[in-house]
């Protein structure tokens, strides 16, 4: 990945701090929201501290005692955002910031695959997650 004419991660957000906050809080109030029109408990949601020197990527605490269709379907929800407010693909938010969401997906997607194709499982949390998320 290339930064510009930035040498590191950190000198490009330094550089494009707000707006990448400004992403990174819509990517987590996607999380928040659709935890909470599931009626999931959400404890805190936060952005990077402005403090913070590393990159910090903000997060949503939230109950963990979900079931695996609604755990997908708020791991989804920060891309979902993504999708609709930055206007890009899924695809592109799962290989931006979401790439984490997508990774910390993959068991609760394989537990769900044991009861429909793979592809079916994703393809309805996502439209799931942009009908709670509009
Ligand atoms: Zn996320």
């Amino acid at each position: 990945m290339t930064y510009g004419t930035a040498t590191t991660f950190n000198e490009f957000r330094q550089r494009n701090r707000e707006l990448l906050d400004e992403l990174n809080r819509i990517h987590e109030a996607g999380h928040a929201v659709v935890a909470v029109r599931l009626g999931v408990e959400v404890f805190e949601v936060f952005s990077p501290f402005p403090s913070s020197t590393e990159y910090d990527l903000g997060g949503c605490a939230r109950s963990s005692n979900v079931s695996d269709e609604d755990d997908l379907l708020i791991r989804f929800a920060g891309a979902g955002a993504e999708v609709i407010f930055r206007k890009v693909s899924w695809t592109m938010a799962f290989r931006s910031a979401a790439g984490g969401d997508w990774k910390a997906s993959q068991e609760v997607i394989d537990e769900l695959a044991l009861l429909e194709p793979r592809k079916q499982v994703v393809k309805k949390a996502k439209a799931r997650v942009i009908a709670l998320l509009t």
